[in-house]
């Protein structure tokens, strides 16, 4: 296990729309619930849309501490006449830009988990994995994958390991579970693989 001072803070990344089917948001009110009950805090994009506002919603009304980073630009817009940012947190950090929001992001959490989400959800999903790969961090990174909704995006991962552009390594520094608590016990007992992310071509091996 990590020590307790290092497990702080998981940074979620999720849709900032809340998906066609009910598991999505019931799988995004369990990791809140379940983050807040285990005195983690969650730190996420700041949105109080989608399945964002759904788990900082449920974290916070399990008496959890939320941290909300968002960049200006997005602070004061509206969907569906709904403000963007959250207005409940414990704390809304506001940053410059989206690059600075995601290193501020990362500088903040211990482990990284991903809910269903679209392009934004995989660009941080991605990134953070990037930054793992290169060694950059060693932190935990896994899918909470409710209702299968990450299939495709682990049969990718697979497809590229057997394809020669991912090795065993960077493969698993791709955790993932279809429940919460499953999902936080195997972020908390992994042991980062020593990395190097490129392959050698064949006439080298
Ligand atoms: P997407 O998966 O495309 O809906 O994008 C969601 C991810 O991008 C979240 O984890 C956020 O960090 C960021 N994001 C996208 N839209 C917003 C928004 N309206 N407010 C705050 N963050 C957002």
């Amino acid at each position: 296990m990590e020590p307790a001072s290092a497990w702080r803070r998981i940074c979620v990344f999720c849709g900032s729309s809340p998906g066609r089917r009910p598991e999505y948001r019931a799988a995004a009110g369990q990791l809140g619930r379940l983050l807040a009950e285990r005195r983690l805090e969650l730190v996420y994009g700041g949105g109080n849309i989608g399945l964002m506002g759904v788990v900082a919603d449920a974290c916070l009304a399990a008496g959890g501490s939320v941290i909300g980073v968002i960049p200006e630009a997005l602070v004061g817009r509206e969907v569906a006449g709904r403000a963007v940012e959250h207005s409940g947190l414990t704390r809304l950090e506001v940053v410059d830009s989206m690059h600075t929001r995601k290193a501020r992001m990362a500088e903040l959490a211990d482990g990284f988990i991903a809910l269903p989400g679209g392009f934004g959800t995989f660009e941080e999903l991605f990134e953070i994995l990037t930054w793992a790969q290169l060694g950059f961090h060693r932190k935990p990174i896994g899918l909470l994958d409710a209702a299968d909704y990450f299939a495709p995006l682990l049969a990718l991962c697979d497809s590229a390991l057997t394809e020669g552009f991912l090795n065993a390594q960077s493969r698993a520094l791709l955790l993932a579970h279809t429940g919460p608590a499953a999902l936080l016990e195997a972020m908390a007992a992994y042991r980062p693989p020593r990395v190097t992310p490129w392959i050698r071509e064949e006439k080298e091996l």
